[in-house]
């Protein structure tokens, strides 16, 4: 979070969201990617794959890179207390262990304390984590305490639905199969009412598998 905008008699809260900083040093990982390929057995010196360490760099570099944003949250001034979701956000991410695409859905909702969400920043929220690699428990976890603590909300719940290429292309390839994890807090995870709502409408925008 680098800059903060409150307008005057507005109830709109604007924070921009950065991510982590990462150092990226493009002509040595091109370098290294080429030896790799090369071992690898791969023509990268012939006139077809002679850009191709380039590009997988560059590919890798894109899909690394956090996204910034502006996180634009409301004084929650209707003092709105029913479950908010948005469902079917489109998600795409690296697992860590094997640098493979894994992609699928994520369901995020909240229960509204003293501050709502833009709705469209929902999608903004997970693409932001998304851009990295790591594990899809704990891009699950990390999305749902992100918007716990900036929304200071009474509860919130994250379910996530993705195919891991790393299983479907190689290894098991068990193609079809889906990961789910999910993630409540507060009130959505204590409550068994407000958590069975969560999860059944959530079951629902997945078809009621
Ligand atoms: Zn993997």
């Amino acid at each position: 979070m680098s800059t903060v905008v409150i307008e005057e008699g507005s109830t709109a809260h604007r924070p921009r969201v950065t991510g982590p900083p990462r150092e990226v040093d493009l002509a040595a990982a091109q370098k290294a990617a080429g030896e790799m390929l090369r071992a690898l057995g791969l023509p990268v010196d012939g006139a077809d794959m002679f850009e191709t360490p380039r590009r997988l760099v560059d590919a890798y570099a894109e899909l690394l890179t956090v996204p910034a944003f502006d996180l634009t949250t409301f004084v929650n001034t209707a003092g709105y207390d029913e479950l908010v979701l948005v469902s079917d956000i489109p998600l795409r991410s690296l697992c860590e262990h094997h640098l493979l695409p894994f992609t699928g859905v994520a369901h995020v909702g909240y229960l509204p304390g003293g501050r709502i969400l833009g709705l469209s920043k929902f999608a903004r929220l997970v693409e932001f984590h998304a851009r990295r690699a790591q594990t899809q428990e704990r891009l699950t976890a990390d999305i749902a305490r992100d918007l716990e603590t900036r929304l200071e909300a009474e509860g919130v719940g994250v379910v996530i639905e993705a195919e891991h290429t790393c299983m479907s292309l190689r290894g098991a390839r068990a193609s079809g199969a889906r990961t789910v994890t999910s993630m409540l807090r507060g009130r959505l995870r204590e409550d068994p009412r407000s958590r069975a709502e969560f999860l059944a409408l959530t079951r629902e925008s997945r078809g009621g598998r």
